[in-house]
């Protein structure tokens, strides 16, 4: 126990926002999860500590259409640490109106299993 870490989340599984402890040993392995008030807590808990991930929303440049940009987000939740990345290299993504909303812009982005994925229809200008 003297070596263990104690790290902190909150909850965001329902508004109740549950504070959480997390206990690792010192191999960062979680011993024990306390503060949930029910299961999801303690899932959610174990899956920040171990593998945080995150979804990502942002838009993508269009060329042709009646705006410029068009809203995407990925299929999935990815990992937090390639969610800086991802948004980078759709900078350099641009598509071609009309986009149809659920049309997949970058299959499984970063070997990560997600698609990037438009969320509304971008029909073309004029
Ligand atoms: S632990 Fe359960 S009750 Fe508490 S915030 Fe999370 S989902 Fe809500």
């Amino acid at each position: 126990m003297p070596d263990n870490t104690l790290t902190h989340y909150l909850c965001i599984g329902c508004p109740l926002g549950c504070r959480l402890e997390v206990e690792s040993d010192d191999g960062d392995n979680v011993v024990e999860v306390r503060g949930w008030t029910c299961k999801k807590g303690d899932a959610y808990a174990r899956q920040e500590h171990i593998d945080p991930r995150r979804m990502v929303t942002t838009t993508v440049r269009v060329n042709g259409g009646r705006w410029a940009r068009v809203p995407v987000k990925t299929s999935d939740a990815v990992p937090k640490g390639q969610v800086e990345a991802i948004c980078r290299a759709l900078r350099s993504v641009t598509l071609a109106a009309p986009v149809r909303m659920g049309d997949v812009i970058v299959r499984d982005v970063f070997g990560t299993g997600a698609d990037i994925v438009a969320t509304r229809d971008m029909p073309a200008a004029g």
